[in-house]
């Protein structure tokens, strides 16, 4: 489920203190802040979290660059595994 992590806290470097994962995955109009991946890699799934409950062209449009060779390779392994499950399925 979406909330799972919700009650998580990160010290957020925009804002300079502790906020809960609830807040980076909404701050983006709804959509998780464009920083999520870096700034949650090492604490969850991230990348799993975001295949789960995102499309494509969500998460797309929420990590705008510039990180964009590292969200390109995300992105690219997030479609592989679409693509996986929808031949496994
Ligand atoms: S994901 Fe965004 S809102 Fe959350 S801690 Fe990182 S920079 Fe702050």
């Amino acid at each position: 489920m979406i909330e799972q992590y919700d009650s998580l806290v990160i010290r957020c470097p925009m804002l300079g203190g502790e906020v809960p994962f609830q807040y980076c995955r909404k701050l983006n109009e709804e959509l998780p802040c464009r920083k999520i991946i870096i700034c949650w890699e090492f604490r969850i799934e991230i990348g799993k979290f975001l295949n789960e409950h995102y499309s494509f062209n969500q998460i797309h449009q929420a990590l705008a660059p510039p990180n964009k060779t590292r969200l390109e390779t995300i992105l690219e392994l997030i479609e592989k595994a679409k693509k996986t499950k929808e031949e496994q399925g």
